[in-house]
């Protein structure tokens, strides 16, 4: 049984989830109801709780920032129960292929059901999916422009987030973020970290950060440095999130992933 912890700010509900084992691991995840519309669905272990949630509050339709299975675990649920999923072509098809999660993610959030033949709806008036690709290659921030609030999925998670996963591209990730500042956003809401309090100078501060964090391990692939040496050196060593996740989860992959497109 997951728990479900509501949070009002204005227009906008932060539904909270979280289990025991994603505590365990001191992780949890929102997804935010708006204008009537459901923005991501939790993890598995918590998909009966939200598809219940979602029956109350009348949701016809619930909207996908991506395919990871924290944001995307409910939707076998709510589709089961005729709420409609709004999402990219890309995520649909990035769905399909995620009932194989790394170990230490289906311990912390359950494991996914396999979501194909799932239909991709259109999001509803007044909301746009934005591509904001980086985190991975499907990411969609959602933006109701009328009012100025982003939902932004995983694009911010902090200003300073020196840990990747295998498939995240850093450099790509600070054109969104840069574009995501140039929309100047009157509120930022975070799949994790809730409601980004002065949303404009936090993402001003974190594309900052990033560029001046890739030039410098630019800089030093260009002087024949290793990979683990630029990570001690620029990210402060591995992490036990790192070590716990057989690398998957890492501070290396993000030395790796800069290297790629260098
Ligand atoms: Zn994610």
């Amino acid at each position: 049984m997951a728990s479900l912890d509501l949070e009002t700010h204005g227009e906008v509900t932060r539904v909270r989830l979280s289990h025991w084992r994603s505590r365990l691991v001191g992780y949890d995840v929102s997804a935010y109801l708006h204008r009537g519309a459901l923005i991501d669905t939790g993890f598995p272990a918590a998909a009966r709780d939200v598809a219940a949630f979602a029956r109350g509050r009348g949701v016809a339709t619930a909207i996908l920032t991506h395919h990871h299975e924290d944001h995307s675990g409910g939707v076998v649920a709510l589709h089961a129960a005729g709420v409609s999923i709004a999402m990219a072509g890309s995520t649909r098809d990035a769905l399909a292929e995620l009932t194989r999660v790394p170990l230490y993610r289906r311990i912390t959030w359950g494991s996914p059901m396999p979501a194909r033949g799932v239909p991709a709806a259109a999001p509803p008036a007044g909301l746009t999916l934005i591509h904001t690709p980086g985190h991975s290659a499907d990411h969609h921030a959602v933006w109701d422009a009328e009012r100025g609030i982003l939902f932004g999925g995983d694009l911010f998670l902090g200003v300073k987030v020196r840990i990747a996963h295998p498939e995240e591209d850093p450099r790509l990730l600070l054109k969104t973020v840069e574009a995501m500042a140039a929309l100047e956003p009157a509120e930022l809401f975070d799949a994790h970290r809730g409601r980004v309090a002065d949303a404009r100078s936090a993402l001003r501060a974190k594309a900052a950060w990033n560029a001046e964090l890739i030039a410098a391990i630019d800089a030093r692939i260009d002087q024949g440095w290793e990979d683990a040496a630029i990570r001690d050196e620029l990210l402060g060593g591995e992490t036990l999130a790192g070590r716990l996740s057989g690398g998957e989860y890492a501070r290396l992959n993000f030395v790796r992933a800069v290297r790629r497109t260098h």
